[in-house]
């Protein structure tokens, strides 16, 4: 069967790492070897995320870059070392210093021709490249810097592929940098007309997840990052294996997003069964769709009960019954908790996809039958936009750190100009409520 391709991209430390933990799965899924030898040859599956080189040997169809050296080194003596080709690694000296002016004037200036020719040659051996999946942070100088930089790039050389993103958001309470607030503020501007999607994972989310559903009590990055990972494929599987929605990127885009500015959805998964209790249980479709609405099974921090629904997709994966499917929609739609915005009506996308999920050896999921992620446009995540402002202004009040910025070579008034447009951001989400 004919499959559009997909590139790959990720930036800075989160893009790189979380992106280690996504191909770790695709090749478990998909019978890939670490070195890149397919179990089963004549498998087409990969096709999308794999460029097939030889007999039997596959090589992801990614970029990677990061402006210093120790993620990506990581991977150039890890266990996957021979998987990636290695002119798609690539990296700089000087990292940007938690700076998003370093990062997109400064040395993200010396990178970006180098990176944008990469994806030009990766681009070349694709027969019909239908568009990038883009991994980062919002906090880092990195992440939010070249990205908005590359995106740039991307949108003139590759005006009508799709750009989805997945981004770390800063945690809301605890964070590792303190100028996280002013590189994320900046980058969803600077990004705002450059992508098309953005699906975002707060990293305090994810770490309630591990601890309280799944006996994780001090989890790392891998364990931060898997957990990713498992979602992305999930969200993905229709695009690699045969599905009914979803089979090509831009869908996401067609089926979530009534404006462009409005790109953001929210993002739930479920089951959290942690492989203690695997045994134990047997999780029905109609318990799957409604753990979808709980606000712990979320990726980012909010409560989409304080807001309303412009759109909603169901991706499920695995052994799904249909017929339940319809009769929970029924359920939900009789849910005086789950509303809808007036203007549009309650309908959900559904996708069903007969592969199951597969689960890392010794992870924290437990092998599954059935999962699934919905991904849905709420207007409650003008909150998480909300608190980022706030924490920007209260620091930019006193104008701290902000000499950084300007002396790389952002001009003060875009200060302003970024809080305005993000103010203005959980405006346009509140007014669509009504
Ligand atoms: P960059 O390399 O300059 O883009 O900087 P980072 O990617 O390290 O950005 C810092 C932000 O990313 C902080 O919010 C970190 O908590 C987060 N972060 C860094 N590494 C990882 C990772 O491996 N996984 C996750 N989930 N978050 C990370």
């Amino acid at each position: 069967s004919f499959q559009k391709e997909v590139i790959h991209i990720h930036i800075g430390q989160a893009g790189v790492q979380v992106g280690n933990a996504c191909w770790e799965l695709y090749c478990l899924e998909h019978g890939i070897r670490p070195d890149g030898i397919l179990a089963h040859s004549e498998d087409r599956s990969c096709a999308t995320f794999f460029n097939q080189t030889g007999a039997g040997k596959v090589v992801p169809r990614v970029v990677m870059i990061d402006l210093e050296p120790t993620p990506i080194d990581e991977i150039r003596t890890g266990t996957y070392r021979r998987l990636f080709h290695p002119t798609s690694l690539i990296t700089g000296k000087e990292d940007a210093a938690s700076n998003f002016a370093r990062g997109y004037f400064g040395v993200g200036r010396e990178m970006i021709d180098l990176a944008l020719n990469r994806i030009r040659l990766t681009a070349e051996d694709c027969n019909c490249l239908q568009g990038f999946i883009i991994f980062r942070s919002f906090g880092g100088g990195t992440g939010s810097g070249f990205t908005a930089l590359l995106l740039e790039g991307l949108t003139r050389d590759y005006k009508k592929l799709s750009k989805i993103e997945f981004a770390v958001y800063p945690a809301p309470k605890i964070s590792p940098i303190i100028v996280e607030p002013y590189n994320a503020v900046f980058t969803t501007h600077a990004c705002m007309d450059t992508e098309d999607v953005c699906f975002i994972f707060d990293n305090e989310a994810l770490y309630d997840i591990l601890a309280r559903l799944l006996d994780v009590p001090r989890p790392t990055y891998t364990n931060l990052n898997r957990l990713i990972a498992q979602v992305v494929s999930c969200m993905t599987a229709s695009l690699r294996f045969e599905g009914s929605l979803n089979v090509e990127l831009v869908e996401f885009r067609t089926n979530l997003i009534p404006y462009p500015r409005i790109h953001y959805p929210l993002v739930t998964f479920a089951p959290f069964t942690p492989p203690s209790r695997s045994i134990h249980e047997t999780i029905t479709t109609q318990q799957l769709m409604m753990s979808c609405f709980e606000p712990s099974n979320q990726m980012i921090k909010c409560d989409p009960r304080s807001g309303s629904y412009m759109s909603c997709c169901l991706l499920f994966r695995g052994d799904i019954n249909a017929n339940d499917i319809n009769l929970t929609i029924n359920h939900i739609k009789n849910l005086r908790s789950i509303k809808f915005v007036p203007w549009s009506p309650t309908g959900f996308k559904i996708g069903v996809n007969y592969q199951p999920p597969a689960t890392v050896p010794g992870g924290d999921l437990a092998a599954l039958q059935r999962a699934v992620v919905m991904v849905s446009n709420s207007s409650a995540v003008r909150v998480a936009w909300e608190r980022l402002c706030k924490k920007f202004s209260l620091m930019y009040a006193k104008r701290a750190f902000v000499h950084h910025y300007v002396g790389e070579g952002l001009e003060e008034g875009e200060f302003k100009n970024a809080l305005h447009n993000i103010k203005a951001l959980s405006n346009d989400y509140r007014e669509l409520e009504t």
